[in-house]
């Protein structure tokens, strides 16, 4: 009786349908921890740039030390040399020119202090973007933790539901059986579906009425001519049930 193949049938799909939920399941779990640790990997270079930020205001950092230690020195030459001059052109130019200096001192001594407060700044930035890509990478070890239990999970359960799968197959009709298998391979879905309303419940697509009337007399398999799903009536389980 095809009633009974269908309802065999739909025990099989409803295992046939958890199986490729598992198989979905185990197939995106590894992508998403992929994507987590991409994360980490963005966080770390975030640092790295940074870092590499911090590294060029204290080149320029030493830079204007130098400079000032120039200058503090020429002015200490200078001012050594105010006591060596007879006259009093030559010594008031050589004030102006120690004047000059001791600006570009103090301006110097500006810049280093910003420089000072941006290096503090970028270090503190540096300590909370290392202390967020370690909480990250926690986060990420976790899920890793999850993710792993999850899959040895799915393992276990797709041996007994694979094992499910076999003992239903044994009361299937091996002609039918793979012409179920062809559809559920091409639909990695539901391959029955219950007429609702005239249509297909798979692809909605209303049903010629001598599709209806081989469904209800046929002794074979009814499949959607736009889909290809095989259909059954919503009463056939309900008396294969009764039975
Ligand atoms: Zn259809």
């Amino acid at each position: 009786m095809i009633k009974e193949q269908i309802s065999r049938l739909l025990k099989l799909q409803e295992v046939d349908l958890k199986i490729i939920a598992l198989e979905n399941e185990k197939e995106e779990l590894p992508q998403k921890l992929k994507q987590l640790y991409q994360q980490v990997d963005l966080t770390n270079e975030q640092v790295r740039n940074i870092e590499e930020e911090l590294k060029q205001i204290q080149v320029g950092h030493r830079e204007k030390e130098l400079e000032l230690n120039t200058k503090e020195s020429e002015i200490k030459k200078y001012n050594a040399q105010l006591y060596q001059i007879k006259s009093n052109k030559e010594y008031s130019s050589l004030q102006t020119e120690i004047g000059g200096l001791k600006a570009d001192s103090s301006a110097l001594e500006d810049e280093i202090i910003a420089l000072l407060d941006k290096i503090d700044n970028v270090s503190e930035n540096i300590k909370e973007e290392r202390e967020r890509q370690q909480e990250k990478l926690k986060s990420c070890k976790e899920e890793e933790g999850y993710i792993n239990n999850r899959l040895s999970q799915i393992d276990k359960e797709m041996e007994i539901l694979k094992k499910e799968r076999e003992q239903g197959l044994a009361d299937i009709d091996k002609g039918i059986y793979a012409k179920y298998e062809k559809v559920l391979r091409g639909k990695k879905g539901a391959v029955l579906v219950c007429v609702v309303d005239h249509s297909c419940g798979g692809c909605h697509m209303e049903l010629p009425p001598q599709v209806i009337n081989d469904l209800s007399t046929s002794n074979k398999l009814i499949f959607c001519e736009n889909c290809a799903r095989i259909l059954y009536l919503p009463q056939e389980t309900q008396e294969v049930k009764d039975e």
